[in-house]
Protein backbone atom coordinates (compact mmCIF):
# COMPACT_ATOMS: atom_id res chain seq x y z
CA UNK A 1 0.00 0.00 0.00
CA UNK A 2 1.32 3.44 -0.87
CA UNK A 3 0.85 5.69 2.47
CA UNK A 4 -1.82 7.64 0.81
CA UNK A 5 -4.32 4.66 1.15
CA UNK A 6 -3.65 4.08 4.98
CA UNK A 7 -6.76 4.52 6.48
CA UNK A 8 -7.01 7.96 8.63
CA UNK A 9 -9.78 9.13 11.01
CA UNK A 10 -11.81 12.19 9.45
CA UNK A 11 -10.01 15.52 10.81
CA UNK A 12 -6.62 13.75 11.53
CA UNK A 13 -4.51 15.93 13.88
CA UNK A 14 -2.54 12.88 14.34
CA UNK A 15 -2.35 13.85 18.26
CA UNK A 16 -3.35 10.61 20.14
CA UNK A 17 -2.66 8.81 23.24
CA UNK A 18 -2.39 5.73 24.80
CA UNK A 19 -5.56 4.65 26.75
CA UNK A 20 -5.55 2.99 30.78
CA UNK A 21 -3.14 0.37 30.73
CA UNK A 22 -5.48 -2.44 31.26
CA UNK A 23 -8.87 -3.54 29.90
CA UNK A 24 -10.57 -2.64 32.59
CA UNK A 25 -11.82 1.03 31.34
CA UNK A 26 -13.39 -0.18 28.12
CA UNK A 27 -17.07 0.71 28.32
CA UNK A 28 -19.68 3.73 27.87
CA UNK A 29 -18.80 5.24 31.21
CA UNK A 30 -15.05 6.13 31.20
CA UNK A 31 -15.80 6.79 27.38
CA UNK A 32 -18.15 9.55 28.66
CA UNK A 33 -15.59 10.58 30.81
CA UNK A 34 -12.51 10.17 28.95
CA UNK A 35 -14.47 11.00 25.58
CA UNK A 36 -14.37 14.89 25.84
CA UNK A 37 -10.61 15.21 27.49
CA UNK A 38 -9.70 13.40 24.11
CA UNK A 39 -11.38 16.09 22.34
CA UNK A 40 -9.80 19.11 24.51
CA UNK A 41 -6.51 17.33 23.60
CA UNK A 42 -7.50 16.97 19.91
CA UNK A 43 -7.12 13.60 20.03
CA UNK A 44 -7.89 11.60 16.95
CA UNK A 45 -5.56 8.41 17.78
CA UNK A 46 -5.81 5.87 20.57
CA UNK A 47 -4.08 2.91 21.66
CA UNK A 48 -5.63 0.46 24.09
CA UNK A 49 -5.04 -3.10 25.06
CA UNK A 50 -7.27 -5.73 24.15
CA UNK A 51 -7.39 -9.39 25.26
CA UNK A 52 -6.95 -12.20 22.58
CA UNK A 53 -9.91 -14.39 23.45
CA UNK A 54 -11.85 -11.93 24.81
CA UNK A 55 -11.37 -8.51 22.88
CA UNK A 56 -12.69 -4.76 23.56
CA UNK A 57 -16.35 -4.63 22.94
CA UNK A 58 -17.79 -3.63 20.09
CA UNK A 59 -19.77 -0.59 21.42
CA UNK A 60 -16.57 0.89 22.93
CA UNK A 61 -15.00 1.24 19.47
CA UNK A 62 -17.82 1.79 18.22
CA UNK A 63 -17.65 4.93 20.75
CA UNK A 64 -14.68 5.86 19.55
CA UNK A 65 -15.09 5.98 15.70
CA UNK A 66 -18.54 8.67 16.52
CA UNK A 67 -15.68 10.55 18.43
CA UNK A 68 -13.62 10.50 15.24
CA UNK A 69 -10.58 9.01 17.47
CA UNK A 70 -8.99 5.77 15.27
CA UNK A 71 -7.88 3.15 18.05
CA UNK A 72 -4.93 1.01 17.27
CA UNK A 73 -5.63 -1.98 19.09
CA UNK A 74 -2.97 -4.10 20.99
CA UNK A 75 -3.79 -7.31 21.55
CA UNK A 76 -2.25 -8.17 24.93
CA UNK A 77 -0.72 -11.43 25.85
CA UNK A 78 1.75 -11.63 29.19
CA UNK A 79 4.46 -12.97 27.46
CA UNK A 80 5.55 -13.57 23.81
CA UNK A 81 4.15 -17.14 23.55
CA UNK A 82 2.10 -18.80 20.99
CA UNK A 83 -2.02 -18.09 21.18
CA UNK A 84 -4.53 -20.17 20.09
CA UNK A 85 -5.17 -19.74 16.62
CA UNK A 86 -8.97 -19.98 16.40
CA UNK A 87 -8.91 -17.15 19.26
CA UNK A 88 -7.23 -14.99 17.06
CA UNK A 89 -9.24 -15.92 14.16
CA UNK A 90 -11.96 -15.03 15.47
CA UNK A 91 -11.20 -11.40 17.09
CA UNK A 92 -9.78 -10.66 14.25
CA UNK A 93 -13.49 -10.98 12.41
CA UNK A 94 -14.80 -9.38 15.87
CA UNK A 95 -12.42 -6.16 15.54
CA UNK A 96 -12.48 -5.91 11.67
CA UNK A 97 -16.71 -5.90 12.52
CA UNK A 98 -16.36 -3.55 15.01
CA UNK A 99 -14.31 -0.75 13.16
CA UNK A 100 -10.87 -1.70 13.72
CA UNK A 101 -8.21 -1.49 11.36
CA UNK A 102 -5.03 -0.53 12.96
CA UNK A 103 -3.86 -3.91 15.38
CA UNK A 104 -0.76 -5.51 16.86
CA UNK A 105 0.13 -8.14 19.14
CA UNK A 106 2.99 -8.85 21.45
CA UNK A 107 5.40 -6.14 22.94
CA UNK A 108 8.64 -5.37 22.72
CA UNK A 109 9.72 -9.11 21.89
CA UNK A 110 13.47 -8.21 21.97
CA UNK A 111 13.45 -7.53 25.52
CA UNK A 112 14.63 -10.74 27.72
CA UNK A 113 11.98 -10.17 30.13
CA UNK A 114 8.73 -10.64 27.66
CA UNK A 115 9.43 -13.94 27.16
CA UNK A 116 8.99 -17.10 29.28
CA UNK A 117 12.32 -18.37 27.86
CA UNK A 118 14.57 -15.95 26.36
CA UNK A 119 15.99 -17.22 22.84
CA UNK A 120 18.87 -15.37 22.71
CA UNK A 121 20.88 -14.97 19.44
CA UNK A 122 17.59 -16.98 17.80
CA UNK A 123 15.00 -14.53 19.21
CA UNK A 124 14.22 -12.73 15.70
CA UNK A 125 13.56 -16.14 14.23
CA UNK A 126 11.23 -17.28 17.00
CA UNK A 127 10.05 -14.08 17.31
CA UNK A 128 8.55 -14.45 13.65
CA UNK A 129 7.24 -18.08 14.02
CA UNK A 130 4.85 -17.05 16.65
CA UNK A 131 4.56 -13.50 15.07
CA UNK A 132 4.26 -14.44 11.58
CA UNK A 133 1.20 -16.61 11.71
CA UNK A 134 -0.43 -13.98 13.90
CA UNK A 135 0.04 -11.32 11.42
CA UNK A 136 -1.34 -13.66 8.76
CA UNK A 137 -4.17 -14.27 10.71
CA UNK A 138 -5.13 -10.55 10.70
CA UNK A 139 -4.07 -9.60 7.50
CA UNK A 140 -7.21 -12.18 6.30
CA UNK A 141 -9.45 -9.95 7.71
CA UNK A 142 -9.75 -7.32 4.71
CA UNK A 143 -10.20 -4.21 6.47
CA UNK A 144 -7.45 -4.56 9.57
CA UNK A 145 -3.70 -3.35 8.93
CA UNK A 146 -1.57 -5.47 10.91
CA UNK A 147 1.55 -3.68 12.49
CA UNK A 148 4.78 -5.14 13.60
CA UNK A 149 5.04 -5.31 16.80
CA UNK A 150 6.91 -2.61 18.71
CA UNK A 151 10.49 -2.97 20.11
CA UNK A 152 12.18 -1.72 22.70
CA UNK A 153 14.20 0.82 21.50
CA UNK A 154 18.03 -0.18 21.99
CA UNK A 155 16.67 -3.63 23.62
CA UNK A 156 18.39 -6.67 24.81
CA UNK A 157 18.73 -7.94 21.51
CA UNK A 158 19.28 -4.27 19.37
CA UNK A 159 15.89 -3.28 18.21
CA UNK A 160 17.73 -2.00 14.81
CA UNK A 161 18.87 -5.75 13.82
CA UNK A 162 16.01 -7.44 15.43
CA UNK A 163 14.08 -4.98 13.17
CA UNK A 164 16.21 -5.93 10.39
CA UNK A 165 16.16 -9.38 10.93
CA UNK A 166 12.34 -9.67 11.49
CA UNK A 167 11.65 -8.11 8.10
CA UNK A 168 13.95 -10.19 6.15
CA UNK A 169 12.37 -12.92 7.69
CA UNK A 170 8.94 -11.57 6.44
CA UNK A 171 9.82 -10.16 3.16
CA UNK A 172 10.78 -14.26 2.24
CA UNK A 173 7.83 -15.82 4.09
CA UNK A 174 4.69 -13.55 4.27
CA UNK A 175 1.78 -13.64 1.81
CA UNK A 176 1.85 -10.94 -1.07
CA UNK A 177 -1.20 -10.11 0.75
CA UNK A 178 0.72 -9.33 4.18
CA UNK A 179 3.83 -7.46 2.68
CA UNK A 180 1.61 -5.04 0.64
CA UNK A 181 -0.27 -4.20 3.87
CA UNK A 182 1.94 -4.01 7.17
CA UNK A 183 2.91 -0.92 9.19
CA UNK A 184 4.99 -1.17 12.18
CA UNK A 185 4.25 -0.16 15.31
CA UNK A 186 6.87 1.92 17.50
CA UNK A 187 7.68 3.43 20.73
CA UNK A 188 9.35 6.60 20.01
CA UNK A 189 9.63 8.07 23.81
CA UNK A 190 11.90 11.54 23.69
CA UNK A 191 13.78 11.00 26.39
CA UNK A 192 14.95 14.25 27.73
CA UNK A 193 16.59 14.87 24.29
CA UNK A 194 16.07 17.21 21.80
CA UNK A 195 12.77 16.33 19.47
CA UNK A 196 15.41 16.21 16.86
CA UNK A 197 17.72 14.01 18.49
CA UNK A 198 18.77 11.38 15.64
CA UNK A 199 17.21 12.96 13.11
CA UNK A 200 18.57 12.09 9.47
CA UNK A 201 19.30 8.75 10.40
CA UNK A 202 22.17 6.63 9.16
CA UNK A 203 22.64 9.06 6.60
CA UNK A 204 23.54 11.78 9.17
CA UNK A 205 25.26 9.52 11.69
CA UNK A 206 27.56 7.46 10.04
CA UNK A 207 29.82 6.64 13.30
CA UNK A 208 26.46 5.13 15.25
CA UNK A 209 26.66 1.69 15.08
CA UNK A 210 23.76 -0.30 16.79
CA UNK A 211 24.86 -0.34 20.72
CA UNK A 212 27.97 2.40 20.37
CA UNK A 213 26.97 6.35 19.97
CA UNK A 214 30.37 7.98 19.99
CA UNK A 215 30.67 11.14 21.62
CA UNK A 216 29.28 14.00 19.28
CA UNK A 217 26.96 11.34 17.50
CA UNK A 218 23.59 10.56 18.05
CA UNK A 219 21.33 7.81 17.55
CA UNK A 220 17.73 6.39 17.15
CA UNK A 221 16.67 5.85 20.88
CA UNK A 222 14.36 9.21 20.85
CA UNK A 223 11.22 10.97 18.65
CA UNK A 224 12.92 10.62 15.28
CA UNK A 225 13.28 6.82 16.06
CA UNK A 226 11.04 6.03 13.15
CA UNK A 227 13.17 7.32 10.58
CA UNK A 228 16.14 4.72 11.57
CA UNK A 229 12.80 2.17 11.25
CA UNK A 230 12.32 3.44 8.05
CA UNK A 231 15.29 3.40 6.61
CA UNK A 232 15.26 -0.58 7.43
CA UNK A 233 11.69 -1.11 5.93
CA UNK A 234 12.68 0.74 2.80
CA UNK A 235 15.66 -1.85 2.72
CA UNK A 236 13.74 -4.72 2.88
CA UNK A 237 10.34 -4.27 2.26
CA UNK A 238 11.10 -1.36 -1.00
CA UNK A 239 8.36 0.62 0.14
CA UNK A 240 8.12 3.05 2.92
CA UNK A 241 6.04 1.64 5.74
CA UNK A 242 3.20 3.36 7.89
CA UNK A 243 4.94 3.91 11.27
CA UNK A 244 2.40 3.74 14.32
CA UNK A 245 3.05 5.04 17.44
CA UNK A 246 1.95 2.39 19.96
CA UNK A 247 3.16 4.47 22.77
CA UNK A 248 5.32 7.37 23.02
CA UNK A 249 6.02 11.13 24.20
CA UNK A 250 8.38 12.68 27.70
CA UNK A 251 7.82 10.81 30.53
CA UNK A 252 8.20 12.98 33.87
CA UNK A 253 11.73 12.52 35.42
CA UNK A 254 13.60 11.27 32.19
CA UNK A 255 17.27 11.93 32.50
CA UNK A 256 18.39 8.77 30.67
CA UNK A 257 20.87 11.40 28.57
CA UNK A 258 23.50 13.41 30.65
CA UNK A 259 23.98 16.03 28.51
CA UNK A 260 20.22 17.25 28.58
CA UNK A 261 18.64 18.40 31.64
CA UNK A 262 15.91 15.89 33.22
CA UNK A 263 12.03 16.27 32.36
CA UNK A 264 10.73 18.32 34.59
CA UNK A 265 6.81 19.68 34.31
CA UNK A 266 7.65 22.43 32.37
CA UNK A 267 9.79 20.17 29.76
CA UNK A 268 7.25 17.88 29.32
CA UNK A 269 4.97 20.57 28.51
CA UNK A 270 7.16 21.89 25.68
CA UNK A 271 8.06 18.03 24.56
CA UNK A 272 4.00 17.14 24.15
CA UNK A 273 3.16 20.23 22.69
CA UNK A 274 6.03 20.25 20.00
CA UNK A 275 5.03 17.03 18.79
CA UNK A 276 2.03 17.69 18.29
CA UNK A 277 2.79 21.08 16.60
CA UNK A 278 5.43 19.04 14.66
CA UNK A 279 2.94 16.21 13.62
CA UNK A 280 -0.27 19.15 12.60
CA UNK A 281 2.53 20.93 10.93
CA UNK A 282 3.02 18.32 8.48
CA UNK A 283 6.98 19.00 10.12
CA UNK A 284 7.12 15.07 11.11
CA UNK A 285 6.81 13.07 8.57
CA UNK A 286 2.91 11.99 6.66
CA UNK A 287 4.46 8.05 7.79
CA UNK A 288 4.51 8.52 11.41
CA UNK A 289 0.97 8.43 11.87
CA UNK A 290 0.33 9.78 15.47
CA UNK A 291 1.62 10.45 18.79
CA UNK A 292 0.70 8.16 21.61
CA UNK A 293 1.07 10.07 25.06
CA UNK A 294 2.17 7.59 27.49
CA UNK A 295 -0.60 7.80 29.81
CA UNK A 296 -4.16 8.95 29.41
CA UNK A 297 -5.14 7.35 32.69
CA UNK A 298 -4.57 4.81 35.52
CA UNK A 299 -5.35 3.38 38.85
CA UNK A 300 -3.71 4.42 41.85
CA UNK A 301 -2.50 1.42 42.25
CA UNK A 302 -1.16 0.87 38.65
CA UNK A 303 2.79 0.12 38.11
CA UNK A 304 2.29 2.96 35.53
CA UNK A 305 0.42 5.41 37.69
CA UNK A 306 3.54 7.94 37.64
CA UNK A 307 3.42 8.32 34.34
CA UNK A 308 -0.42 9.43 33.99
CA UNK A 309 -2.02 12.55 33.28
CA UNK A 310 -5.36 12.12 34.75
CA UNK A 311 -6.56 10.32 37.31
CA UNK A 312 -9.52 7.87 37.15
CA UNK A 313 -11.52 10.36 38.36
CA UNK A 314 -10.84 12.97 35.39
CA UNK A 315 -8.44 15.35 37.72
CA UNK A 316 -5.64 16.70 35.88
CA UNK A 317 -2.12 15.48 37.03
CA UNK A 318 0.24 16.95 34.55
CA UNK A 319 -1.75 20.22 34.35
CA UNK A 320 1.00 22.16 32.59
CA UNK A 321 1.19 19.50 29.93
CA UNK A 322 -2.50 19.43 29.47
CA UNK A 323 -2.74 23.09 29.60
CA UNK A 324 -0.17 23.51 26.78
CA UNK A 325 -1.98 20.92 24.69
CA UNK A 326 -5.54 22.09 25.55
CA UNK A 327 -3.93 25.90 24.38
CA UNK A 328 -2.91 24.64 21.26
CA UNK A 329 -4.03 25.87 17.82
CA UNK A 330 -5.32 22.35 16.22
CA UNK A 331 -5.71 21.73 12.74
CA UNK A 332 -5.98 18.84 10.21
CA UNK A 333 -2.81 17.07 8.62
CA UNK A 334 -2.62 17.94 4.96
CA UNK A 335 -0.22 18.06 1.98
CA UNK A 336 1.94 21.11 2.20
CA UNK A 337 0.88 24.19 -0.37
CA UNK A 338 2.81 25.51 -3.17
CA UNK A 339 4.58 28.71 -2.95
CA UNK A 340 3.64 31.44 -4.40
CA UNK A 341 7.37 32.34 -5.18
CA UNK A 342 10.91 31.83 -5.73
CA UNK A 343 13.78 33.28 -5.13
CA UNK A 344 16.24 32.73 -8.57
CA UNK A 345 20.23 33.54 -8.41
CA UNK A 346 21.04 34.55 -11.55
CA UNK A 347 24.02 34.53 -13.46
CA UNK A 348 25.31 38.06 -12.85
CA UNK A 349 25.28 36.81 -8.67
CA UNK A 350 21.99 38.65 -8.40
CA UNK A 351 18.78 37.56 -7.36
CA UNK A 352 15.22 38.02 -8.11
CA UNK A 353 12.20 36.79 -6.90
CA UNK A 354 9.87 35.65 -9.23
CA UNK A 355 6.22 34.03 -9.23
CA UNK A 356 6.54 30.24 -9.31
CA UNK A 357 4.90 29.71 -12.57
CA UNK A 358 6.45 32.47 -14.52
CA UNK A 359 9.65 30.67 -13.09
CA UNK A 360 8.69 27.23 -14.64
CA UNK A 361 7.89 28.30 -17.68
CA UNK A 362 11.19 29.97 -18.36
CA UNK A 363 12.56 26.50 -17.29
CA UNK A 364 10.38 24.04 -19.31
CA UNK A 365 12.04 25.09 -22.62
CA UNK A 366 15.54 25.30 -21.68
CA UNK A 367 14.92 21.29 -20.25
CA UNK A 368 13.31 20.28 -22.59
CA UNK A 369 12.68 20.99 -26.42
CA UNK A 370 9.16 22.50 -26.76
CA UNK A 371 8.76 20.50 -29.91
CA UNK A 372 8.69 17.32 -27.51
CA UNK A 373 5.39 15.58 -26.84
CA UNK A 374 3.11 17.78 -24.73
CA UNK A 375 2.47 15.28 -21.99
CA UNK A 376 6.45 14.83 -21.57
CA UNK A 377 6.13 18.61 -21.27
CA UNK A 378 3.56 18.69 -18.86
CA UNK A 379 5.62 15.95 -17.12
CA UNK A 380 8.30 18.30 -17.33
CA UNK A 381 6.83 21.24 -15.57
CA UNK A 382 5.36 19.00 -13.03
CA UNK A 383 8.93 17.94 -12.11
CA UNK A 384 10.48 21.53 -12.31
CA UNK A 385 8.00 23.16 -10.14
CA UNK A 386 8.26 20.82 -6.94
CA UNK A 387 12.31 20.84 -7.37
CA UNK A 388 11.53 24.71 -7.23
CA UNK A 389 9.08 23.99 -4.45
CA UNK A 390 11.29 22.51 -2.36
CA UNK A 391 14.08 24.46 -2.58
CA UNK A 392 11.80 27.02 -1.70
CA UNK A 393 11.44 25.52 1.82
CA UNK A 394 15.45 24.10 1.88
CA UNK A 395 17.44 26.61 -0.48
CA UNK A 396 20.21 25.72 -2.55
CA UNK A 397 22.35 28.84 -2.23
CA UNK A 398 22.18 30.25 0.39
CA UNK A 399 19.08 31.90 1.11
CA UNK A 400 18.27 31.60 -2.41
CA UNK A 401 16.01 28.80 -3.86
CA UNK A 402 17.64 28.16 -7.03
CA UNK A 403 20.29 28.60 -9.59
CA UNK A 404 19.65 28.90 -13.46
CA UNK A 405 22.16 26.34 -14.32
CA UNK A 406 21.97 22.72 -14.48
CA UNK A 407 23.25 22.47 -11.19
CA UNK A 408 19.49 23.55 -10.05
CA UNK A 409 17.59 23.84 -13.04
CA UNK A 410 18.34 25.17 -16.31
CA UNK A 411 16.58 28.77 -16.53
CA UNK A 412 16.22 31.56 -19.08
CA UNK A 413 13.51 34.14 -19.33
CA UNK A 414 12.72 33.05 -22.94
CA UNK A 415 9.33 31.22 -23.06
CA UNK A 416 7.99 29.43 -25.98
CA UNK A 417 3.87 28.76 -26.60
CA UNK A 418 3.63 24.76 -26.34
CA UNK A 419 5.80 24.78 -23.08
CA UNK A 420 3.55 27.98 -21.14
CA UNK A 421 0.90 25.62 -22.71
CA UNK A 422 2.07 22.34 -20.22
CA UNK A 423 2.92 24.83 -17.63
CA UNK A 424 -0.52 26.40 -17.46
CA UNK A 425 -2.36 23.09 -18.11
CA UNK A 426 -0.49 22.22 -15.24
CA UNK A 427 -0.74 25.02 -12.39
CA UNK A 428 0.03 24.04 -9.12
CA UNK A 429 0.61 20.89 -9.56
CA UNK A 430 3.43 19.09 -7.67
CA UNK A 431 4.73 15.41 -6.67
CA UNK A 432 4.61 14.61 -3.41
CA UNK A 433 5.39 11.42 -1.04
CA UNK A 434 3.85 11.51 2.33
CA UNK A 435 2.81 15.02 2.88
CA UNK A 436 6.41 16.30 1.53
CA UNK A 437 7.39 17.37 -1.81
CA UNK A 438 9.79 15.20 -3.16
CA UNK A 439 12.86 15.86 -4.61
CA UNK A 440 12.08 16.24 -8.03
CA UNK A 441 15.74 14.91 -9.78
CA UNK A 442 15.59 14.57 -13.46
CA UNK A 443 18.18 14.19 -16.37
CA UNK A 444 18.75 13.69 -19.64
CA UNK A 445 19.08 9.86 -20.84
CA UNK A 446 19.39 6.54 -19.21
CA UNK A 447 21.04 3.26 -20.41
CA UNK A 448 17.82 1.08 -19.89
CA UNK A 449 17.26 1.63 -16.32
CA UNK A 450 17.20 4.47 -13.79
CA UNK A 451 19.26 4.31 -10.44
CA UNK A 452 18.51 4.26 -6.68
CA UNK A 453 19.25 7.63 -5.36
CA UNK A 454 21.36 5.75 -2.79
CA UNK A 455 23.93 4.38 -5.81
CA UNK A 456 25.01 8.22 -6.75
CA UNK A 457 24.44 10.27 -3.54
CA UNK A 458 24.07 9.56 0.35
CA UNK A 459 20.42 9.43 0.75
CA UNK A 460 18.03 6.55 0.23
CA UNK A 461 15.09 8.21 -1.06
CA UNK A 462 11.71 5.96 -1.29
CA UNK A 463 10.74 7.59 -4.25
CA UNK A 464 13.91 7.36 -6.59
CA UNK A 465 14.27 3.53 -7.39
CA UNK A 466 15.83 1.74 -10.07
CA UNK A 467 13.32 1.54 -12.59
CA UNK A 468 13.50 0.10 -16.17
CA UNK A 469 13.48 2.91 -19.42
CA UNK A 470 12.42 2.41 -22.69
CA UNK A 471 14.96 5.16 -23.80
CA UNK A 472 16.93 2.26 -24.92
CA UNK A 473 20.45 4.47 -24.93
CA UNK A 474 23.41 2.43 -24.42
CA UNK A 475 25.14 5.18 -22.62
CA UNK A 476 23.92 7.03 -19.34
CA UNK A 477 24.03 10.81 -19.56
CA UNK A 478 23.38 12.52 -16.16
CA UNK A 479 23.30 11.56 -13.24
CA UNK A 480 20.66 8.83 -13.50
CA UNK A 481 17.85 9.23 -10.45
CA UNK A 482 14.73 10.16 -11.29
CA UNK A 483 13.07 10.93 -14.31
CA UNK A 484 15.16 10.26 -17.65
CA UNK A 485 14.04 12.90 -19.35
CA UNK A 486 14.29 11.03 -22.77
CA UNK A 487 12.62 8.38 -21.54
CA UNK A 488 9.82 10.54 -20.68
CA UNK A 489 8.99 11.62 -24.47
CA UNK A 490 9.30 8.30 -25.24
CA UNK A 491 6.73 7.01 -23.08
CA UNK A 492 4.79 10.30 -23.71
CA UNK A 493 5.21 9.22 -27.80
CA UNK A 494 3.46 5.83 -27.17
CA UNK A 495 0.50 7.26 -25.14
CA UNK A 496 1.66 7.84 -21.61
CA UNK A 497 -0.11 10.68 -20.18
CA UNK A 498 1.60 13.29 -17.91
CA UNK A 499 0.70 11.48 -14.29
CA UNK A 500 1.66 8.12 -15.78
CA UNK A 501 5.43 9.22 -16.45
CA UNK A 502 6.07 10.54 -13.35
CA UNK A 503 4.77 7.43 -11.30
CA UNK A 504 7.04 5.22 -13.47
CA UNK A 505 9.87 7.48 -12.50
CA UNK A 506 8.83 8.53 -8.99
CA UNK A 507 7.98 5.20 -6.75
CA UNK A 508 4.77 6.20 -4.91
CA UNK A 509 4.69 9.53 -5.64
CA UNK A 510 1.27 11.20 -5.53
CA UNK A 511 0.69 13.61 -8.79
CA UNK A 512 -1.81 16.33 -6.89
CA UNK A 513 -2.99 19.65 -7.56
CA UNK A 514 -2.88 23.06 -5.03
CA UNK A 515 -5.96 21.65 -3.48
CA UNK A 516 -4.53 18.05 -2.66
CA UNK A 517 -6.74 16.40 -5.05
CA UNK A 518 -4.86 14.38 -7.22
CA UNK A 519 -4.18 15.13 -10.79
CA UNK A 520 -4.74 12.39 -13.30
CA UNK A 521 -4.27 14.02 -16.91
ZN1 LIG B 1 22.06 25.69 -8.14
ZN1 LIG C 1 15.98 6.35 -19.96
Amino acid sequence: MDLASYPRPATDTGIGFHWFPDTQHEDRAWLKRFGPVLKTLGASWLTLPSGVSNPVPEHFIAGLRDRAIEPVVHLWTPFVAPVAEADLARTARHLADAGVRYVFIYDRPNQMGQWTKWPGDSAPEAFMDLALPALEALAREEPLIPLLSPLQPGGDYHDLRFLDRCLEILAAKASANLKDKLGIAIHNFTSNKPLTWGHGASQAWPATRPGVCPEGSEDHTGYCLHEWYQEIALRRLGRAALMVAAANGPILGDRAHTAHPPVDAARHAAYAAEMARSIMAGESPYYLANTAFWLLAAEDGDPFAANRWYKPDGTPVLRETIQALADLPKRARTVPSVPATVSVLLEDGSTVTMELEDYVKGCVPRELPASSPMEALKAQAIAARTFAARAVRQPRHGATAVCTTSHCQNWSPKHSARSDKAVDETRGVVLTFGDELIGAYYFAHCDGHTRNSEEVWRAALPYCRSVPCICGNVKMYGHGVGMCQEGAIRMAQQGALAHEILTHYYRGVRVQRADGTPFTE
